[in-house]
């Protein structure tokens, strides 16, 4: 008999797939002897099944209501009960934590009764009131489907008629009378009557919140964060508390650590006379919770203590909601904190440091992506001038882009390229698109745990929030700042980590993660943490990380990342340029003899290349890939040229006959295909000297640099291989002109030489080419493209939107390794070549070399190394730690 229901008393928070987070922490606190409002969870298993058959499952009714008895039966009152209503609480709660994506309805029980019996009992009339048109509100909208906007109007232009700045300027006779507004407006939309029923209403309540799963915000924060849309959403039912009682009486959100920059010590914000809502909506603007130890000693001290408690039990930063009820404390929510990359390096490493967790877990707990943001330039405040506002830094980073000020302004501008920063007064989770398409997010009211600064710190945008001095006016579509106006579309700087905000383009410079990875400078906490997770993770991993470099500058600098070779150097991009010409003459060469001169003109230019790099990695792999692309790519545009040519005799002159010869070249070699064309080792095999100038070119460069007292270790790699006999020609060819220099120069020059596999054929022969092969490199790039048959130049812009939409894939296949398909291919390549050839060292070199996930499905694929741009190095060393730990003992920080 499947179970729905689970008391507090009965879980844990090992089973936050069943309960989800919120629900199996609130057992666990229940468990730790916190005081935890007493409640129950329905389970993610009744969500699916509602969502499933859109009916509500057999059984989970009656397992409500016994749950409910025994509720009652322990507070001696009923939900509702006319004298004095046990109210109730019903929240959403997913495996993973999607703050505000999905609904909450409080204060169920009341009704036109019962709200005067909670008058009575609580001695306070205003607060019953406003608690029932709280409910009307959720429920109307949540449940019945009223636009929410139109209870936000009614209660607006209340205030208004009142003139009350905020909801603690209204009476209890007008909260009366909005309730009485409420019910009509509730009426009036719907054609029913807003349930007087407390039973009637538990049981629609959570129906509802199992209805939120799907809905358009939490579908989008699915997308965005990688979550399975299939997981469903767990209920809490609980017992509510009250923060709105009065001055002994308030709500709070509380960090056991600094989420913005790690910093130990009590952090959070408090809003007397609240409830929970208020304090995250940003509606009013909170204090920081240090100033509760004098408005409530007493609770403060509890609650230091129980923060102590949770942050020792989790391991790991918390946050918490609590409230207190006339002097009362009670916890209403703990979870594992989400937190900035800054912070998740350095309360990694503090953790490590007081024994709380190991140094393994510490790995676990930071990522590359952290990693790879902290990398980021800063603004430099040196030159740049007085701020135009200030505010709170939110979450870290530099940002510029055009002001803003609604969502789908900053969706529309992003979506046509450009960099917006959107501004508003406050964010509300419809914004969240707007939020995901800016490189920043400002905002004038709420604290740091406010919606905007919560989502931003989780997605890794850029916050700066609560900036007091700015007036938005939405309507308008601008800002007001001590006299200064900001329309939109105006270039405004915001610094997340400083909580400046700044008119115009700020300069950036270099931050100091990216000085310590440049210049080995280890200044600072952030980069001491960062250094030890890097140690740790070198110290992990089984992957080696080379850089894909193709000038001696980049291959330093890799080699400074930590880069240990370079996987791949692109030559085709020496022939670039100055060197134009040099390629033309080739392409062009009439005979053998000017063939041979044009090549030879380009040959002490290639070696120059190879040199320098193999200076700059001396001692280490240089892997060298022969030509790859098509020719006519260094050729001149073919309209160009026929517009030039038909200028010229429009103009009765005489066309330059380089151009006419140019032209008669690009059209002989004009593909309609050119990435399916004459491309990589077929290039090879049939221009004449390409490949042996190449090799000689290495070959040359490696008697240089040993000459010189050098180690070069160069590898040559063939592209584009789709079968055995093609490499096999290639190899004897570039064997030959390796023997060739050996002789010439007395130096014998020996390298390995390998070919890329990037084409499905290359993949499903991998056995028969590593006959031949002395490693394999993975170009993942072709091979994506080929293996799904999308053009890699054109797809992304012109359909990927729709089909990420769609949920065809959750992010781009270029981006992150498809691993049921382009993996299924790299695993038969892996197991093929090793069965032909035990010692074939095999890496990968296109761009997912660089990307976590993708390295961690290379670490399981039993590949030798990784190679990506340089700036990624550090990242891919640190994934290839992370994909080396045991998988045990990590924490799930989404
Ligand atoms: C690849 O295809 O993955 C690769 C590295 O080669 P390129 O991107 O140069 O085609
Ligand atoms: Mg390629």
């Amino acid at each position: 008999m499947v179970r729905y229901v689970y008391d507090f008393t009965e879980g844990g928070r090992d089973l936050a797939g069943l309960l989800g987070g919120k629900g199996a922490n609130l057992a666990e606190m229940t468990r730790l002897g916190l005081p935890v409002p007493p409640g129950f969870t329905v389970t993610t298993e009744a969500c699916r099944a509602f969502l499933a058959t859109g009916a509500e499952p057999d059984g989970l009714a009656h397992e409500i209501s016994g749950h409910l008895a025994a509720l009652e039966q322990a507070a001696g009152r009923r939900l509702g009960q006319p004298d004095d209503p046990l109210l109730l609480s019903v929240r959403s709660g997913a495996r993973f934590s999607m703050p505000g994506m999905m609904e909450t309805i409080l204060d169920i029980g009341l009704n036109d009764d019962s709200v005067l019996g909670l008058a009575k009992v609580s001695g306070n009339e205003r607060f019953a009131w406003d608690s029932y048109r709280r409910l009307l509100q959720m429920f109307g909208s949540t449940v019945m489907g009223v636009d929410g906007a139109l209870f936000e109007n009614a209660l607006a232009e209340l205030k208004r008629s009142r003139g009350a700045v905020n909801d603690l300027g209204l009476e209890a006779a007008d909260l009366a009378g909005l309730v009485a507004v409420y019910q009509e407006l509730i009426r009036r939309e719907t054609g029913e009557c807003f349930p007087q029923s407390p039973a009637e209403q538990l049981r629609r309540a959570v129906l509802a919140v199992f209805e939120s799963w799907r809905g358009e915000r939490a579908r989008v924060y699915r997308r965005r964060e990688h979550i399975p849309d299939d997981l469903g959403t767990a209920v809490n039912v609980q017992i509510m508390v009250f923060g709105n009682l009065g001055a002994d009486s308030g709500s709070g959100v509380a960090f056991t650590r600094d989420p913005a920059t790690g910093q130990p010590g009590l952090y959070g914000d408090y809003l007397a006379n609240a409830q929970g809502e208020d304090v995250v909506a940003g509606i009013r603007n909170t204090v920081a919770l240090t100033a509760l130890a004098e408005l409530d000693p007493v609770s403060y001290e509890q609650l230091l203590g129980h923060m102590r408690t949770l942050e020792t039990h989790y391991r790991d930063l918390c946050d918490i909601e609590f409230t207190i009820e006339r002097g009362r404390l009670w916890m209403l929510q703990t979870r594992v904190g989400k937190r900035t990359a800054e912070a998740a390096f350095a309360i990694a490493a503090e953790l490590v440091e007081e024994g709380l967790i190991t140094p393994d877990e510490g790995l676990a707990r930071v990522s590359g992506d952290g990693l790879a943001r902290l990398m980021f330039p800063r603004f430099d405040t040196s030159a740049v001038g007085e701020p135009l506002a200030h505010g709170l830094p939110a979450s870290p980073g530099a940002a510029v882009g055009a002001a803003v000020f609604d969502s789908a302004e900053a969706v529309r501008r992003a979506a046509a390229g450009e960099k917006v920063v959107l501004v508003r007064q406050e964010t509300t989770p419809d914004d969240l698109p707007g939020m995901i398409a800016a490189q920043a997010v400002l905002t004038s009211r709420g604290g740091k745990t406010s919606h905007a600064a919560v989502v931003a710190r989780g997605m890794g945008r850029v916050c700066v929030c609560g900036a007091e001095e700015i007036t938005v006016d939405t309507e308008a579509r601008r800002f007001t700042v001590a006299g200064t106006t900001v329309d939109e579309g105006t270039v405004v700087s915001v610094d997340g980590s400083g909580g400046a905000v700044y008119l115009g383009a700020a300069p950036l410079v270099d931050s100091a993660v990216m000085r310590y990875f440049e210049a080995g400078e280890r200044s600072g906490a952030l980069v001491g943490a960062v250094a030890r997770a890097m140690e740790r993770a070198d110290g992990m991993r089984r992957l080696e990380v080379r850089a894909n470099a193709d000038t001696p500058e980049d291959a330093a600098r890799a080699r400074r990342f930590g880069a240990q070779g370079v996987g791949l150097c692109r030559t085709e991009h020496m022939f670039l340029g100055e060197r134009r010409k040099l390629v033309e003459a080739m392409i062009l060469a009439g005979d053998e003899t000017e063939r041979e001169k044009a090549l030879g003109a380009l040959l002490p230019l290639q070696r120059q290349d190879f040199t320098g790099i193999l200076e700059a990695m001396d001692g280490l792999p240089v892997t060298i890939r022969l030509i790859d692309p098509p020719l006519h790519e260094f050729l001149p545009d073919r309209t160009d040229l026929a517009v030039r040519i038909a200028a010229a005799e429009a103009g009765g002159a005489v066309p330059d006959p380089h151009d006419t010869a140019l032209l008669d070249a690009v059209n002989r070699m004009h593909e309609e295909n050119p990435m399916l064309g004459l491309r990589g080792v077929r290039l090879g095999l049939v221009v004449p000297g390409l490949v042996a100038m190449q090799v000689r070119a290495i070959a040359e460069a490696v008697v240089e640099r040993v000459r010189a007292g050098g180690s070069p270790e160069a590898e040559i790699m063939v592209p584009l291989v789709g079968a055995v006999e093609e490499l096999r020609i290639e190899r004897a060819e570039v064997e030959r002109v390796l023997a060739e220099v050996s002789a010439e120069s007395g130096v014998p020059v020996r390298c390995p030489v390998g070919t890329m596999i990037e084409l499905p054929r290359a993949a499903l022969t991998a056995g028969r080419i590593a006959e031949e092969a002395e490693f394999f490199s993975f170009g993942t790039n072709d091979l994506t493209q080929t293996t799904w048959g999308f053009s890699r130049d054109d797809v992304e812009a012109a359909f990927f939107s729709a089909y990420l939409d769609k949920g065809i894939f959750a992010t781009s296949p270029f981006e992150t390794l498809d691993r049921d398909g382009v993996g299924r291919l790299v695993r038969i390549a892996v197991d093929e070549g090793r069965a032909a050839r035990p010692d074939l060292k095999i890496g990968v070199c296109g761009e997912h070399g660089g990307d976590p996930e993708s390295v961690h499905f290379f670490h399981t694929a039993g590949l030798d190394y990784v190679s990506c741009s340089p700036f990624r190095v550090p990242v891919a060393r640190l994934e290839a730690g992370r994909a080396a730990l045991p998988r045990t003992g990590t924490s799930d920080s989404r």
